[in-house]
C-alpha cells in the first residue's frame, strides 16, 4: 500500500507523470507535469487527441512511452488534490469488482462542474446603489437580477440573460448597482456539536453506544454489526458513535438505503447535534452537490447523509462509516459500476483507519456469518425501547378462509382492520407489487400480454390507465381488443398489486381514509416524502403499500400489519429467497406496535404455514433461521462460504450471446486452473431487456481461490462481436 507520505508527493516541471482520465481507455497514461509542478492527486487538464480532459495525477511516470514524445499537462483545476487513501480505494475497488480504473474514477469525480476548469467564485447579485445613467441594456441587467429574486449568477451567465456585454456588468458594478460577492452558496455547512446531550440511553443501548464509541476512539480499523429489532434504538445508539466521531474532528458518513425519504432522520440529526447534516444523492441539487463535493474535501463538512455512491466523496479523514439497513439490496449497484456498497464500506474504511458499524435487525447472511466467524463485532440491543414490545406474529391459513376469486383480503384479515378502524388505530397492508395486476389476460385465447423489448408481462396501472413494463419502463394504453385473436372486451386483470387491494380496502370500509405507498404514484420524492409525514401524524387510516414501506418508517399510530402474499418471495428458484422473504416480512412486521401502550400485531396470509421459512418467521428463532441458513450454504459451497461471479452478456442478436456464452464454457482453462467450476450458459434471471438478449454464465470458486484474476484472464481469451457486451458481477445478488 501507498504511505501517506504520498499526500505530499511533488512532481517538478517537466518531470514525468501518470495520469489517469474518465475516458475509457483503461489505465493511466504518461504526460510531463506543467509549470511549477503538480502534487501527486492533483486534479489536472489534460490534452487528449484534439480535445482537453480532467485528469488525477495517479503516480510518476510509466515509461511507456519516450519522454520526448510526452505532451505537458495543460494545467492544474481548483478542486483539492484527491487524498491517498481515496486513490487506493478507488485502485483497490477497481481490481475487485473487475472494473476498468476509468469507471471507476469516475464515480469519483462525479461533482458537477468538476472539470470544467474554472470554479464558480464570484457571483453577481442586486447591489444598494443606483446607476448614475440608465441605458437599455442596464435595465435589462437590473430587470433580470429582480425577475430571479436575487439568485447568484456568474458575470457570463448573467450578461448572457440581460442580452449585454460583460462590460455592462463591470460598469455596474464599479457603480455598486451590483454586487459582486463570494458565492455564499459554496461555504462550510453548519457545525454539528456532539456535545449537546442525547437522549437517555437504556443499559443495554449504553452499554453498546460504550463500545463502539471505544472503537470508533481508537482510530483503528473494525466492522460491527449492530443488530437490534426495529423499535430498539440502533439509531440513537449509532449517532452516539458519530458524536464520537465528531469530538474527534474527523468525519462521519451514514449510508440510507431510502435516501430519497430521509427527512425524519434528517431531523432525528438535528435534533441530537444542533443542526442538519449534508446530503448526498440523486434528489440533491448541482449546485448543491458541488458544494457537498468541495466541503467534504476541504473539511468543511462532518458529518454526510447519502445514497451509496456517497462511498466515492474526497472525504479530508473519514472516521466512520454507518451502514444502516445493511441488509438491503438497494446498496448493490446493478448497472454501470457492479458493486455492494456494504463490502465497498468496510473496504474504505479499511484504508483508513475508519470504524464501520453495519446496522439492521434482520442481517444479511454474509454479515452474520462474518460475525459468527470473528471477523466482525457484534452487539445485540434485544428490547423495544421504553415499554413497546415486538408486535404478535401469526399465519392466517388461506386454505381455511371463505373467499371470492377476486378478493385477496381474508375475512380474519378483513375483522382485524375493522377493529383497529373501530379504536382510530393504523393498519398497513403490504404487498410488494406496484400497479393493479400483474398479469392482463385475454379470456377467449389465454394470451398474456407482454412486453415488446422484454421477456416480462405488462403490468396495468389503473391510476395511470396504462400498461406498464416494470423491466424497461415502457408503457402502452389498455387495448381493447386481445393483440393475438382480437376478440374485443375479453381482456381482463389476473392476480392483485397494490391498486387493486385499494379497491377492495375502499368498497369495504367506505369511510376510511387510504393512503397507497408506491414509487409510481409520486411524481418526486418531496411529495412521497409529505405523504409519509402526513400518515405518521394520522392522516390515513389503512396504509396500503409495497416494500417502500418495509423501510425504516416510524407510524407511530399503526398496530397492526397485514402481508397479504407472505409466499410471493418464495417462488422461484433463487438461492437467496428464503433469506429474503425472512428479511422482508420480520421488517414490514417490525412497523407494528412501535409505541409503548399500543400492541401491535402482525397476520400474515399465506398458502402453506407449514413451509420452514414460514415457520421460522413466525417463531422468531432468527438465530436458529440463520444457522440452518448457513447450513446449507456451506454444504452447497455458495456465499458466504464459497465465491462467485456473474459474467452476463447480452446483445440484440440471441445466437451471438449463446454462441458467445458456448465458447466461454468450453475454453474455461484459467478458472479450472484455481479449482473453479463454470456453470452455464442460461438465460439470465432477465432474459431479454429493451430489447437485448441476456445470458449468464456463472463462477463457483472456493472461499480462499483467487477469483478476480482467474475471471479476468479468462473473459480476456474472447473476442466480443459487435454490439455485445459483457459484464462481470463480482458477487451476484441472486443465483
Ligand atoms: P431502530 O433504529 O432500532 O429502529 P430507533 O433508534 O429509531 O430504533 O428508536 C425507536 C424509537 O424509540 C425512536 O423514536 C427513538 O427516538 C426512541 N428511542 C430509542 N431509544 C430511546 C431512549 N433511550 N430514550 C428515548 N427514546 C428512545
Ligand atoms: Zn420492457
Amino acid at each position: 500500500m501507498r504511505s501517506h507520505d504520498d499526500d505530499q508527493r511533488h512532481f517538478p516541471a517537466g518531470a514525468p507523470v501518470s495520469v489517469l482520465t474518465t475516458q475509457p481507455l483503461g489505465r493511466p497514461l504518461d504526460y510531463l507535469a506543467p509549470d511549477g509542478g503538480c502534487t501527486l492527486g492533483a486534479f489536472v487538464a489534460v490534452p487528449l487527441g484534439p480535445r482537453q480532459v480532467m485528469g488525477l495525477v495517479w503516480g510518476p511516470g510509466t515509461g511507456e512511452v519516450d519522454r520526448a514524445r510526452l505532451r505537458p499537462v495543460s494545467g492544474r483545476l481548483e478542486a483539492e488534490p484527491m487524498r491517498t487513501e481515496l486513490r487506493e480505494f478507488i485502485a483497490r475497488a477497481a481490481d475487485y469488482t473487475l472494473t476498468p480504473l476509468p469507471s471507476m474514477l469516475r464515480l469519483a469525480t462525479r461533482a458537477p462542474g468538476l472539470g470544467e476548469g474554472e470554479a464558480l467564485k464570484r457571483v453577481y447579485v442586486r447591489g444598494e446603489g443606483e446607476p448614475d445613467r440608465m441605458t437599455e441594456a442596464r435595465g435589462r441587467v437590473l430587470d433580470v437580477l429582480d425577475e430571479y429574486g436575487g439568485l447568484p449568477f456568474a458575470l457570463g451567465e448573467l450578461a448572457q440573460l440581460a442580452g449585454c456585454g460583460t462590460s455592462v456588468v463591470k460598469g455596474l458594478v464599479k457603480q455598486g448597482v451590483v454586487a459582486e460577492v463570494e458565492t455564499p452558496r459554496d461555504g462550510p455547512f453548519p457545525t454539528l456539536d456532539p456535545g449537546r446531550p442525547g437522549v437517555e440511553l437504556s443499559a443495554e443501548q449504553a452499554a453498546a453506544s460504550g463500545i463502539l464509541r471505544k472503537g470508533v476512539a481508537s482510530g483503528q480499523y473494525g466492522t460491527t454489526l449492530l443488530k437490534g429489532v426495529t423499535g430498539s434504538g440502533k439509531t440513537e445508539v449509532y449517532l452516539e458513535a458519530v458524536a464520537e466521531c465528531l469530538e474527534r474532528g474527523r468525519q462521519a458518513l451514514v449510508l440510507l438505503p431510502e435516501i430519497a425519504l430521509t427527512g425524519a432522520f434528517l431531523s432525528r440529526v438535528e435534533a441530537r447535534f444542533g443542526a442538519k447534516p449534508a446530503e448526498w444523492h440523486s434528489g440533491v441539487t448541482q449546485t448543491e452537490r458541488r458544494r457537498v463535493w468541495r466541503m467534504v474535501a476541504a473539511n468543511g463538512a462532518s458529518l454526510v447523509v447519502g445514497a451509496r455512491s456517497a462511498l466515492f466523496l474526497p472525504f479530508h479523514d473519514l472516521g466512520l462509516i454507518v451502514v444502516d439497513e445493511e441488509h438491503d439490496g438497494s446498496y448493490k449497484q446493478e448497472d454501470g459500476v457492479l458493486y455492494n456498497a456494504r463490502d465497498m464500506a468496510v473496504l474504505r474504511a479499511s484504508l483508513n483507519g475508519a470504524r464501520v458499524i453495519l446496522a439492521s435487525a434482520t442481517p444479511s447472511l454474509e454479515t452474520w456469518a462474518n460475525a459468527e466467524a470473528g471477523k466482525y463485532d457484534r452487539l445485540d440491543l434485544a428490547a423495544r425501547h421504553g415499554e413497546a414490545r415486538m408486535p404478535r406474529l401469526d399465519a392466517i391459513d388461506m386454505r381455511a378462509e371463505a373467499m371470492e376469486a377476486s378478493s385477496w383480503i381474508s375475512p380474519s384479515l378483513k375483522g382485524a382492520v375493522a377493529a383497529r378502524l373501530e379504536k382510530g388505530e393504523q393498519s398497513l397492508l403490504f404487498l410488494n407489487r406496484r400497479g393493479y395486476a400483474p398479469v392482463t389476460v385475454c379470456r377467449a385465447c389465454g394470451h398474456q400480454i407482454g412486453c415488446d423489448q422484454c421477456d416480462a408481462k405488462m403490468v396495468e396501472h389503473r391510476f395511470q390507465k396504462r400498461l406498464v413494463c416494470h423491466q424497461c419502463g415502457e408503457t402502452k394504453p389498455i387495448p381493447p381488443a386481445c393483440p393475438a385473436c382480437e376478440v374485443e372486451g375479453k381482456l381482463a386483470p389476473v392476480g392483485p398489486g397494490v391498486e387493486r387491494l385499494a379497491e377492495e380496502a375502499a368498497a369495504e370500509w367506505p369511510e376510511a381514509r387510504i393512503a397507497v405507498l408506491s414509487s409510481d404514484l409520486f411524481g418526486s420524492a418531496r411529495a412521497l416524502k409529505s405523504r409519509v409525514a402526513d400518515i405518521a401524524e394520522g392522516g390515513a387510516d389503512i396504509v396500503i403499500g409495497t416494500q417502500l414501506v418495509a423501510k425504516g418508517h416510524n407510524f407511530p399510530l399503526l398496530t397492526l400489519v397485514g402481508v397479504i402474499d407472505t409466499d410471493l418471495g418464495l417462488q422461484g428458484s433463487d438461492l437467496r429467497a428464503a433469506e429474503h422473504t425472512f428479511q422482508q416480512v420480520r421488517q414490514v412486521a417490525g412497523r407494528a406496535g412501535r409505541v409503548a401502550g399500543r400492541e401491535g400485531a402482525a397476520l400474515l396470509q399465506t398458502w402453506q404455514p407449514e413451509h420452514p421459512v414460514i415457520r421460522a418467521i413466525l417463531s422468531g428463532d432468527e438465530e436458529g433461521f440463520w444457522k440452518a441458513e448457513a447450513e446449507e450454504r456451506r454444504a452447497a459451497g455458495m456465499p458466504p462460504y464459497g465465491r462467485m461471479a456473474g459474467i452476463v452478456l447480452s446483445s440484440p442478436d440471441v445466437a451471438s450471446v449463446f454462441d458467445l456464452g458456448a465458447a466461454m464454457a468450453r475454453q474455461d482453462g484459467p478458472i479450472r486452473k484455481i479449482g473453479a467450476q463454470v456453470f452455464g450458459p442460461a438465460p439470465a434471471p432477465i432474459a431479454r431487456i429493451r430489447g437485448r438478449h441476456r445470458v449468464r454464465l456463472l463462477v463457483k470458486a472456493a472461499k480462499g481461490a483467487p477469483l478476480q484474476p482467474a475471471v479476468a484472464e479468462w473473459v480476456a481469451q474472447f473476442r466480443l462481436p459487435a454490439n455485445l457486451r459483457l459484464a462481470v458481477d463480482i458477487d451476484p445478488q441472486s443465483f
